[in-house]
């Protein structure tokens, strides 16, 4: 096999501040404490933050309580106006937000470049569309903001998340304070200095980093109408708990499972591509990743052999280098997580595969790992690892397929392979998950709905129906 010559994207691309302020109030202000955040890749502090306190949090929900009258009462075609600005914006920055986005979560650059940055420029463009035609959304005649939203994202798509919140909350006339995660608070942190370049008006979004508290007390805050989270299933039913009673609107966008389901007639190339992607994308810390391989045996030996030997081509390692596939693991958190999982597989019986590739010494890293001979019973089968580590059952007829494929708490996605049509319609409406792909996966589109059953929680997000968890 040949060999790649380094391609690094250049670092010097973005400006990074030494320290950066919580952005509340249309102003970067400080906070009572900071905390560091690093390269995964190297584990090189990139900036201080500050820690939004809890006195943090009330002036930023009180600034975007302020913002709420006047932007709501603007027509719908002015506050399109500011989000095509901030599509713009975007676009003209996503080479800056893309080198970011790699610097501070770990994914290549070739995924940020070319998948999150212009899905987020998207998700501006398309809700700015539907700024001035709330009335024809399908949610009556003349349907009302809900007030202050407080929005918390997780580190695996930090500016797409982002993206997925606020543009449709903006859009439908509420205002916004929203919380990134503390391993990647740094593109939202640009995201502020958008706003400001797109001259939003101050309060309309307030940027709070910190921790988990941080988030808590956003959720729980008495003045704060509408709750938006993605993360894990546990903190999503913390917030459940927290939100009951209270009156505020809550989505919710937790774990996934996702079975990918590859029938006997499948191609196989196309097939390997698509559970490549669907479990070694953003090295897998994905909630809709298609993290169990259900393949029916009569090919199950063909189609591992030649997934094994994809999998050998894979490249592990800088994620500014444009060649790369896979980059570096978040955290030391979450390399943790993968590690212990990944030995429980090994030792509860499941047999584990992974291609010779050399790690790099500083860092965050997990070679690609398939996991063959798993069971339902298996822990690496139920729970989700979030990590680049794959999961592969067999089965024999489309009814055991689907079985197993709906034997999981989850219901986020899946996926199904095969060359029948009706076998694919069949299949589909039977699977218990908010998105079915068929014949590819991880597609993402602003016009299409996503969301999921059961305990990958509740609402949806993007498309009309993303509109809705931000009107009354
Ligand atoms: P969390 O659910 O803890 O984090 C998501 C966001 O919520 C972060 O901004 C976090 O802040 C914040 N948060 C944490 N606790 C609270 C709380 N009590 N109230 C309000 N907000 C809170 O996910 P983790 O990052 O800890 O990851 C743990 C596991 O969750 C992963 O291993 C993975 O399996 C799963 N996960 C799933 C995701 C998905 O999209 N399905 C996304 C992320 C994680 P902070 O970062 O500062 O802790």
């Amino acid at each position: 096999m040949f060999e790649y010559a380094p391609a690094p994207e250049s670092r010097s691309i973005v400006a990074i501040e030494p320290t950066y302020g919580l952005f509340i109030d249309g102003s970067f202000v400080e906070g009572k404490g900071t905390f560091k955040t690093v390269n995964p890749a190297s584990e090189e502090v990139l900036a201080e933050v500050a820690m939004a306190a809890p006195e943090d949090v009330d002036r930023a929900v009180a600034a975007a309580r302020r913002a709420f009258g006047p932007w709501s009462a603007l027509p719908g075609a002015e506050r399109a106006k500011y989000l095509f600005r901030i599509a713009r914006i975007i676009q003209e920055r996503s080479r800056e937000l893309a080198v970011l986005e790699s610097l501070d979560n770990g994914k290549p650059i070739k995924e940020s470049r070319d998948v999150d940055l212009p899905l987020v420029a998207a998700h501006f463009f398309y809700y700015a569309g539907w700024a001035d035609k709330l009335a024809y959304a399908g949610f009556g005649p003349d349907p009302k903001p809900l007030g202050v939203a407080g929005q918390v994202i997780p580190w695996n798509f930090p500016l797409l998340m982002l993206a997925w919140k606020i543009a449709p909350a903006l859009a439908a006339g509420n205002t916004v304070v929203l919380k990134p995660a503390e391993t990647t608070p740094l593109s939202a942190l640009f995201f502020a200095d958008v706003c400001r370049q797109a001259d939003l008006p101050a309060g309309v979004v307030n940027i709070i980093t910190g921790a988990g508290d941080t988030g808590r007390y956003l959720v729980e805050h008495p003045e704060v109408d509408k709750v938006a989270f993605t993360g894990s299933t546990e903190v999503g039913r913390q917030i459940a708990r927290s939100v009951a009673g209270t009156g505020k609107r809550l989505t919710l966008e937790l774990g996934g499972k996702a079975a990918n389901i590859v029938f006997d007639d499948a191609p196989i190339d196309q097939a390997v591509e698509g559970i490549v992607n669907g479990i070694f994308f953003n090295q897998g810390h994905v909630c809709c990743a298609g993290s169990r391989l259900l393949v029916q045996e009569s090919i199950a030996e063909p189609l591992l052999d030649s997934l094994k030997r994809r999998m050998a081509t894979l490249r592990v390692g800088d994620p500014l280098d444009k060649n790369t596939d896979i980059g570096a693991i978040n955290s030391r958190a979450q390399l943790e997580k993968i590690t212990e999982l990944s030995e429980i597989g090994s030792s509860e019986g499941a047999e584990r595969w992974s291609p010779p590739c050399s790690l790099p010494d500083r860092g965050f890293w997990f070679a690609p790992t398939i996991f063959t001979g798993v069971t339902q019973a298996h822990r690496i089968a139920r729970e989700e690892i979030f990590g680049p580590v794959l999961s592969v059952l067999t089965f024999r007829t489309p009814d055991e397929a689907i079985e197993k494929a709906n034997n999981t708490p989850y219901g986020l996605s899946a996926g199904i392979w095969t060359e029948k049509g009706s076998r694919i319609l069949a299949v589909a409406d039977k699977l218990r998950a908010g998105v079915v792909w068929a014949n590819t996966f991880n597609k993402f589109d602003p016009t299409s709905p996503f969301g999921g059953y059961k305990e990958s929680g509740y609402g949806r997000e993007g498309g009309r129906h993303g509109l809705e968890a931000y009107l009354a």
